[in-house]
């Protein structure tokens, strides 16, 4: 069972799976299995400004809809496997990178998502007291930044990836000669192809039975003037890139360990950026406009 099944990563593990889609109905997830294993990937998500304008509801839908599956999956036996992230970490001065797994909670978040940082620990602090006390089998993995084929467009909400392709793209079909790039280009971040991530999930389901959440991501590093060079460079653009200060500049680095991943035995090689760009870049420019945050 999959919540969140039409999102980046919820796709791509249904494809992965053929598992069954579970929706809301006023807020709550109808479950009528008993046993099995469900992977939870619906949240309220966003970029670095949505995070920020609308902190408290990502909060508020978060840590409601966290609690509405949790007590479900207890009920029903179920295996719940939580998604967190690793913009949900402490963020420096109270952290040692790259982030390991026991660090989650050593002190606070960025300013910029602390409403769903903390939303999103509480999902750590209730599957390690549901296991503890009541026996649970429930698992919480902590992928990094994540793209794909399925992601959300929208340029005020999206993530940096989605948004710097839309941008690109629409810059080359209307022969702009420069594309502006939030922030100093400076920051730091690990992307990881959420195909990659979703085939990692699914044999944690079989493989992990344990309270520590997982650092699930690609540890390569790029900066946002290396993403946006590389995206402009798949595009072919000949224009300008031009860095604007005055949009949000975010955390300024988040590296991740996923050492503890590969000591569980998960030895595969992970999609390289440009390879999983281009992917995506090619299946954004066959259906666009018909992505989501543009036309739908
Ligand atoms: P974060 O990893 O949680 O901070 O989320 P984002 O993917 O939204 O932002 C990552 C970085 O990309 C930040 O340093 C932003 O300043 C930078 N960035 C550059 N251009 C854009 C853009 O058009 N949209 C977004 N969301 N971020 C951008």
């Amino acid at each position: 069972m999959i919540t969140g099944s039409s999102g980046l990563l919820g796709s791509e593990i249904l494809l992965l799976s053929g598992g069954k889609r579970l929706f809301r109905e006023n807020g709550k997830v109808e479950i009528s299995e008993e046993g099995g294993t469900l992977i939870h990937c619906a949240a309220r998500v966003g970029g670095v400004k949505a995070n920020t304008e609308f902190v408290a509801d990502f909060y508020d839908e978060n840590v409601r809809l966290n609690m509405d599956i949790m007590e479900k999956c207890r009920l029903k036996r179920i295996k719940l496997v939580s998604i967190l992230s690793t913009c949900v970490y402490p963020d420096a001065p109270y952290v040692s990178y790259p982030l390991t797994e026991e660090q989650l909670h050593m002190g606070p978040p960025h300013s910029s998502n602390f409403g769903y940082a903390y939303a999103k620990r509480m999902l750590d602090v209730q599957s390690r007291a549901y296991r503890q006390q009541h026996g649970c089998n429930f698992i919480t993995v902590i992928p990094n930044n994540l793209y794909g084929i399925n992601d959300n467009y929208d340029l005020e909400l999206g993530h940096v990836v989605p948004a710097l392709i839309r941008k690109f793209h629409e810059a080359k079909m209307r022969r702009d000669k420069e594309v502006i790039v939030w922030g100093s280009g400076r920051p730091v971040r690990e992307f990881t192809f959420a195909r990659d991530a979703a085939k990692i999930i699914l044999w944690l389901v079989d493989h992990y039975d344990g309270p520590e959440p997982v650092n699930v991501g690609n540890t390569h590093q790029v900066s946002i003037f290396e993403l946006a060079s590389l995206i402009s460079e798949i595009f072919e653009f000949e224009g300008k890139i031009t860095f604007d200060a005055s949009r949000p500049e975010g955390q300024y680095q988040k590296p991740s360990s996923n050492s503890k991943l590969r000591n569980l035995g998960w030895h595969d090689e992970y999609t390289p950026l440009r390879q999983g760009l281009t992917e995506t870049i090619l299946h954004f420019q066959k259906v666009y406009p018909l992505v989501r945050g543009v036309t739908i």
